[in-house]
């Protein structure tokens, strides 16, 4: 089964076979030679190659044919780490993993907005955190402090494993979109004005002497899952990203698919109601505005005696409050389960419209959103996918839930780079601000 990438020996040859080691865990040269259509030099000569850079490493196994013994390859998970930080208004997370996708660190700090309202405590955003440096320091140079603050992040994380520079393939910063590739930043980060038009990519590799990408939470996420997930090539992948607003992401062909600015995939910003509430991005009645978690708790907050019953203060902030509700509504309350429950239709609806536009075969939800009803949102997708998709007579759709929700971006960012160091062609230039 000869791909069209696979005419030719070039740099786009080394990624695909990268690429098939990595999905199909150990595999022999001959599976490869079946796989790609490329001729047994060729296969031999890339993976010499990969080898001695460290990329790909023999397992030591060998499989008896009848003929001569195969032996197996696979992704050195060593070859290069990734680091990842995710910018939450309330943690920034920073996240360490091996080239296979494997998390081997994970630092948390408070974030900008964590608990600023009536002195609520730092979240907590799972286990493993860190104390890390403290948040930026009040007074002028804001950017600096901003910049300083994730720099601080990364080192702590990356000393404490003892990761040389060289080990490490790169950093990515992922938050809210939209991003500006040419600047290397978020333009408005919705809750995260410290971070507005900040030039964070120059910025942070010339500070750590790494090459350092941004990006979008919901592109980082759905390339972490496909990453960590082993999902083949084949498949025509989608993730769902639900943090304080809803993104998606779409990878065809091992690539995500970027748009013309990396901004594609705003399920979130797709109108749901007509001439409904007015949204922050300019259209009205976007499902983010009535799906997304800040939504569902500023409804319930609307509900009288909720919050009270649910012991959700007025200073908790959306996410805290969410998970509250969320836990509510997954132990049986009828009010928790109705807000949630309406919540889990509209992002479905969403699902149905993501799966209609690319044909999807797989669809993962990720993101803090789906950290603790995660199960709920699941069923409601399989439900509506089941019944109102296009293509339900013609195949199903997969839909799984991250095993990592709360990290999945920053996860996700990690994957990027790597993507970007071992196979190259997939993922985006890293090395232009290295
Ligand atoms: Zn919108």
């Amino acid at each position: 089964m000869a791909r069209r990438e696979s005419t030719a020996a070039g740099p786009g040859s080394r990624a695909l076979i990268v690429d098939l080691i990595r999905s199909s865990g150990p595999i022999s040269r001959v599976e490869l030679v079946d796989a790609t259509g490329l001729t047994q030099p060729t296969i031999s000569t890339i993976v010499r190659r990969l080898i001695d850079d460290g990329v790909v490493r023999e397992t030591g196994d060998t499989v008896a044919t009848g003929g001569k013994p195969r032996t197996m390859l696979i992704i050195n998970s060593r070859a290069a780490y990734g680091v990842g930080i995710h910018l939450g208004s309330d943690a920034l997370t920073c996240v360490v993993t091996d080239t296979r996708g494997g998390t081997v660190g994970r630092s948390l700090v408070a974030g900008p907005n964590a608990g600023t309202a009536l002195g609520g405590p730092a979240p907590g955003g799972g286990t493993g955190s860190s104390p890390g440096p403290a948040p930026g320091a009040t007074g002028s140079g804001a950017t600096g402090d901003a910049v300083e603050q994730l720099a601080a992040l990364y080192r702590d994380v990356t000393e404490g494993l003892g990761l040389d520079r060289q080990s490490v393939a790169g950093l990515a910063v992922v938050g809210p979109g939209p991003v500006d590739l040419a600047r290397g930043g978020f333009l408005a980060p919705p809750g995260l004005p410290q971070w507005a038009g900040l030039g964070l990519a120059d910025a942070l590799a010339a500070r750590l002497d790494v090459p350092v990408l941004v990006d979008s939470d919901a592109a980082a996420a759905t390339v972490g899952e496909f990453w960590s997930r082993q999902v083949s090539r084949d498949r025509t992948f989608g993730c769902l990203y639900m943090n304080s607003g809803i993104g998606s992401g779409i990878v065809l062909d091992g690539s995500l698919h970027r748009g013309s600015s990396s901004n594609a995939g705003k399920i979130g910003h797709v109108a749901v109601i007509r001439d409904g509430e007015s949204c922050p991005c300019g259209n009205r009645g976007c499902l983010e505005m009535y799906a997304a978690p800040r939504a569902v708790v500023h409804r319930a907050r609307a509900v009288p005696g909720l919050a009270d019953r649910l012991r959700i203060s007025p200073g908790d902030p959306d996410a805290r409050a969410f998970d509250v509700l969320a836990r509510a509504a997954l132990y049986g309350d009828e009010q928790a389960r109705a807000l949630v429950a309406e919540s889990a239709a509209l992002l479905a609806e969403g699902a149905v419209t993501l799966v209609n536009l690319w044909d999807l075969d797989t669809l993962v939800l990720a993101g803090p959103g789906f950290v603790v009803a995660g199960s709920i949102y699941v069923s409601e997708v399989r439900r509506r996918l089941a019944e109102h998709s296009y293509t339900r007579d013609v195949h199903s759709v997969r839909v799984e839930l991250s095993s990592n929700p709360r990290d999945a971006a920053a996860i996700g960012g990690a994957a990027l780079v790597l993507q970007g160091s071992v196979a190259p062609g997939h993922g985006p230039e890293l090395a232009a601000r290295g």
